[in-house]
């Protein structure tokens, strides 16, 4: 730390993103990508953009956001792109909360709902999930605060029905509800429909997950225009060219190979389905997955030895140190042969500890 960090700053504690290890390959199941490559029309997008990088990137992306106006059933007015949703999730911290407006967001979500806040001083209040790890709706409903619900929830991968999130946006007209959607093609209901009826409601996606573009960093929201336009004040503030010219140009190839997605999309939950009744016969407690990862326990072992298990084992899985979730593990559901591989290691190491 050097002298020059603001004190408001110290107590910073940093999102811990997910193991990227260099050392040897891992069967890697801990960070939600897709085993899958982009689409082929991604990649030709991609490579074609380089011959032009002396150039800035639209900053407007109109292209992109014609073909999300298309694929979303909304007007163009009613979307932006940022550089990953994580940074959609800032500028909606940023433009609409602060300690007179606080944030809520659930106990056990994703981690970093809480960094936003404490980064941009926004007090936050957790509402603790019930002992099945669900969503309380009436928790949610006439609080006076800003909500964060990731839909499916991370790392639980539980959904709420789409009646849920309309009683929790009609129910708090006079603030932002937040409905992060990164897992919503694995099985979940998308509530983009409801953005044209609440005007609070803001849908965020991503193309990390179903879309195969992790690396590429391409979120976006869904909104009434007005809200729309605060967050384009936000973005025009920080950094008007977040989306640039070889991840533009990826993102229009596949929202035009939208058949590929579907297709990965479904390969991703019959591979789920197979992990889960594999561990149900191993005796795990496996939640009710709607994401492309599952969240499991067993009495058996503790989540933490499992996970240090998996990893000298050659693969990689992703534990959280937390109360209430600390004998779990949280498993990306990667392609079929992975998942294989992935029981035949739990089984043998449940072998060895018998
Ligand atoms: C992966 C994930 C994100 C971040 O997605 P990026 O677009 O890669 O920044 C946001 N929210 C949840 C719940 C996620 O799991």
């Amino acid at each position: 730390m050097s002298k020059f960090l603001l004190n408001c700053k110290k107590a910073l504690t940093a999102y811990v993103p997910g193991e990227q290890p260099q050392d040897k390959q891992y069967v890697k199941l801990n960070t939600n990508e897709s085993p899958f490559k982009p689409s082929k029309r991604a990649i030709r997008g991609a490579i074609k953009a380089t011959k032009n990088l002396q150039l800035y990137p639209d900053p407007e992306v109109k292209g992109l956001i014609k073909s999300l106006a298309r694929v979303c059933g909304v007007k163009e007015e009613n979307l932006l792109t940022a550089n990953g949703s994580d940074e959609v999730l800032n500028f909606i911290f940023m433009a609409f909360c602060d300690n007179g407006r606080p944030a809520v967001f659930p106990d056990i979500s994703y981690g970093f709902y809480s960094v936003f806040a404490k980064n941009n001083n926004v007090s936050f209040k957790e509402i603790p999930l019930n002992e099945n790890f669900e969503i309380n709706v009436d928790d949610y409903v006439g609080i006076n605060a800003n909500i964060f619900i990731a839909n499916p929830n991370a790392p639980t991968g539980l959904a709420l029905s789409l009646a849920d999130i309309e009683k929790i946006a009609k129910g708090n007209p006079d603030n932002i509800v937040v409905i992060d959607e990164a897992y919503v093609d694995f099985g979940g209901e998308s509530a983009i429909p409801l953005t044209k009826k609440y005007k609070n409601l803001i849908v965020v996606q991503t193309f990390s997950k179903s879309r195969s573009m992790a690396g590429a960093r391409l979120g976006f929201c869904v909104a009434d225009k007005d809200v729309i336009d605060d967050l384009k004040l936000m973005k025009y503030s920080v950094n008007p060219y977040n989306v640039n010219s070889m991840t533009y140009a990826a993102a229009v190839g596949v929202l035009s190979d939208n058949e590929y997605t579907v297709k990965n999309c479904q390969k991703i939950i019959n591979a789920r389905e197979f992990t889960v009744n594999e561990l149900k016969k191993l005796g795990f407690n496996v939640l009710n997955s709607k994401a492309n990862f599952v969240f499991c326990s067993s009495e058996k072992i503790s989540g933490q030895d499992l996970y240090l298990k998996l990893k000298e084992k050659g693969v990689l899985v992703r534990y959280f140190n937390k109360p209430r979730i600390d004998n779990f593990i949280r498993v990306t559901i990667g392609s079929i042969k992975q998942m294989k591989v992935f029981i035949e290691k739990v089984k043998s190491i449940l072998e060895e500890t018998k």
